[in-house]
């Protein structure tokens, strides 16, 4: 049996169905269309509305707002890693790491189309509701260069 998949994040949204992608969410504001990522907000900063902002599922691709390379982390946190911040066509900034890319200044261009994709991280035992041990996988999403069509 598979384990059960959990999101690293509450804005990333890991569907039932076998044929869903997950997706990210965000939240728009009902006046203006402003869109905002991470939740409890208790109104649009844009315009004067006040109240519960309802949420949008964003687009799985953007392109590279900006980038650094991080040679330091964490003990077990493989370095070098690309830390970036990625612009979704909803008008919305994601931080994110990328990924399938060398972490080399000269592959990495401002403004390229990347793509969100999603990997287990890592796994933890947790006692379920019925007191047997399961295997839950947690689920990050990164963005990757997209791929030419075709290959
Ligand atoms: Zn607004």
């Amino acid at each position: 049996m598979a384990n059960t998949q959990r999101a690293i994040a509450p804005m990333l949204r890991l569907p039932a169905a076998p044929d869903e992608k997950p997706y990210l969410v965000g939240y728009r504001c009902p006046e203006c269309n402003a869109t905002y990522i991470g939740g409890n907000r208790v109104g649009c900063s844009k315009c004067t509305f006040v109240g519960d902002l309802p949420e949008v599922r964003l687009s799985d691709h953007g392109t590279l707002y900006v980038y650094s390379i991080v040679h330091q982390s964490a003990p077990g946190i493989p370095v070098p890693y690309v830390s970036a911040i990625v612009d979704l066509p909803e008008g919305v900034s994601v931080r994110c790491n990328l990924v399938d890319i060398e972490p080399d200044p000269q592959k990495i261009e401002f403004g390229m189309p990347v793509d969100m994709v999603t990997r287990k991280v890592r796994e933890r035992k947790e006692k379920n509701a019925h007191g047997d041990e399961e295997t839950i996988d947690i689920i990050a999403f990164f963005f990757r260069p997209r791929k030419d069509e075709g290959s």
